[in-house]
């Protein structure tokens, strides 16, 4: 490709919008533009690479008996409906009417759809398992649109979708999933992290994130420092030894007039905050009033509360708690109405001894708190707090770290959510009609590219791997004036593109040092210099953008010396 006549622009400035490196250089390398919040155009350069990440994608699932097909943007609303996600998606869910008045949403995943067709296709067992997918624009109305091809509303979605009739037929195609994945983002060069994760929206049961680990990430990660459990913060829980006292002091009513909060109570208790059991009050939409309760240190972890109420929430009204016996800032178990609200009580309590709780009565606390001894019986206990930095891993005790990441795979176990809310089933072996079992996988395919530029730039550029630069070589040409240089860079142009390499050659009327500026922008792999002062001497310069150097190399030897630079990039 001739860049004179290639449809790419730089930019010199770091365009306002952007608050990530990956975002700045998407932008400032002619790679994306933005045309509405977080909807952006693909350009010809970022197109290229777009298409060599697909290829991965498709070869590696390829590899696995997945068969790619393509569903529609637009789904008719009838099919979120079946499922109850219609009711429950919120506003990320683009809902459009026709002209005819009848609802539709442009598809944000498309568990829906692919049930929809296997359940009308397939009958019997023997047509399974199955293993389709596609790779496909997604619409989802985001909150807060940010960090560019991070978190759009309009994105490229690999999504994936597998139907068995045994669990462990889910679970190999799982396996494979996993395997698959590992594969395409090692090829992608990305340093990455494959994490326990919570279901979400999209429901079931075992789930897997693929995390590239970057500070500017969306995500947390509980780590272990000494084996390999590792955990979205979502998921992520701690494990408490239990602590039981023989001797106990009497629950003593204490007054603690206006201290409502932790903050202030420890203050004027003086104590610290590992002392004190807090409450967390919400009603669903049903008006169900649910208690949480964790020690003082730990937050509560929303993700937990989604999962286990099941239904949007809010905070308790005034009513609700009036109605429990529940005095707001002074709330806790003791004296509460139990016929009036379900209590959950976070595995941290296990550890207070003579602590402070609410007593359910205006500017009083108790003191003498012991969980084994003063804890309704129609209580659960759950694991509903956020991990913190240095508390103790689940699986083997060693330290947890807390650490950042961004989600570009998912991974999902979904069991018969959607063949039992949608009615599609199979005929089994033994002649009963059953639901399909199945399972989704999805990669973020935008996300990938950004997150790749996340983990490879320097202050100059990006720094692409082989497998994904959009072109391999930049053929920089200076003093184009020049006939004989000319002459001998396009000849070499067409020998590199002959010979199959992707080569853009900048033959563009502009000063070298410009040129080298896009070239490391840009960020490709190999830039071949040809210039006249070189060229007298016999030299072709070559620089190798993953580690700097640069080499001057006898025009003889050229061809050796592009095999050894090949051998030793990434
Ligand atoms: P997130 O937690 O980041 O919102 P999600 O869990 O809702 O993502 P999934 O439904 O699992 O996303 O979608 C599969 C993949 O699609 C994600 O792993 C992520 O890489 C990508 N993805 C999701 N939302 C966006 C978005 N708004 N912009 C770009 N990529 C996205
Ligand atoms: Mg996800």
């Amino acid at each position: 490709m001739r860049w004179s006549k290639y449809f790419l622009y730089t930019l010199k400035e770091t365009p306002k919008e952007a608050e990530i490196i990956s975002h700045i250089y998407l932008i400032r390398a002619g790679f994306i533009r933005k045309l509405a919040s977080g909807i952006y155009n693909y350009m010809p350069i970022f197109l290229r690479t777009l298409k060599k990440l697909e290829k991965i994608i498709r070869e590696e699932l390829d590899k696995k008996g997945a068969i790619e097909l393509l569903m529609p943007v637009v789904l008719p609303a009838e099919l979120w409906k079946e499922s109850g996600r219609w009711y429950k998606y919120g506003k990320e869910l683009w809902r459009i009417k026709d002209r005819k008045d009848a609802e539709f949403a442009l598809g944000p995943t498309h568990e829906e759809i692919i049930t929809h067709i296997v359940r009308t296709e397939v009958s019997s067992y023997r047509d399974l398992p199955l293993n389709l997918y596609q790779i496909q624009t997604k619409v989802r109305d985001e909150i807060r649109p940010r960090f560019g091809l991070m978190r759009a509303r309009e994105f490229i979605m690999k999504d994936g979708y597998s139907f068995h009739s045994s669990w462990e037929s889910l679970n190999e195609t799982y396996n494979d999933m996993y395997e698959a994945y590992s594969n395409i983002f090692k090829r992608c060069g990305l340093y990455f992290k494959v994490v326990e994760a919570d279901t979400g929206n999209i429901g079931g049961s075992d789930s897997h994130e693929f995390m590239v680990l970057a500070d500017t990430g969306e995500d947390k990660i509980a780590n272990c420092k000494s084996c390999d459990y590792a955990a979205n913060v979502e998921k992520a829980y701690t494990k408490f030894n239990e602590v039981i006292v023989e001797d106990k002091k009497p629950l003593e009513l204490i007054e603690t007039p206006d201290k409502k909060s932790i903050d202030e109570l420890e203050e004027f208790l003086n104590l610290p905050p590992e002392k004190f059991m807090k409450a967390f009050l919400v009603e669903d939409e049903e008006g169900i009033l649910y208690m949480f309760l964790i020690r003082g240190d730990y937050e509560i972890n929303e993700a937990k509360i989604n999962n286990i109420i099941g239904k949007p929430w809010k905070m308790a009204t005034f009513e609700a708690l009036k109605e429990a016996n529940i005095i707001e800032g002074y709330a806790g178990p003791i004296g509460a109405n139990l016929d009036k609200v379900k209590i959950f009580v976070d595995y941290s309590v296990r550890t207070i001894v003579d602590g402070i709780t609410g007593a359910n009565k205006q500017n009083y606390h108790y003191k003498g708190f012991y969980w084994d001894r003063d804890l309704p019986e129609n209580i659960e206990w759950v694991n509903i707090h956020v991990v913190k930095p240095a508390d103790k891993c689940p699986i083997c005790g060693g330290e947890l770290e807390i650490i950042r990441g961004i989600e570009v795979g998912h991974i999902f176990k979904l069991g018969t959510k959607y063949s039992e809310s949608m009615k599609a089933y199979y005929k089994d072996k033994d002649g009963k009609e059953k639901p399909f079992i199945m399972g989704c996988y999805g990669i973020g395919v935008t996300r990938v590219i950004q997150a790749a530029i996340e983990q490879n730039h320097d202050e100059n550029g990006i720094i692409w791997t082989k497998e994904l630069a959009p072109f391999l070589i930049d053929l920089i040409l200076l003093d184009l004036k020049d006939e004989e240089t000319r002459n001998f860079a396009d000849n070499l142009y067409k020998e590199l593109t002959d010979k199959g390499f992707e080569v853009i050659y900048d033959d563009r009327d502009a000063r070298a040092g410009f040129k080298f500026k896009d070239a490391d922008l840009i960020g490709f792999p190999i830039h071949i210099i040809i210039g006249k002062k070189n060229l007298k001497q016999g030299l072709i310069e070559i620089k190798n953008r993953q580690t700097q150097e640069r080499v001057k190399v006898k025009v003889e030897d050229f061809w050796k010396a592009l095999e050894d630079i090949l051998q030793n990039i990434r």
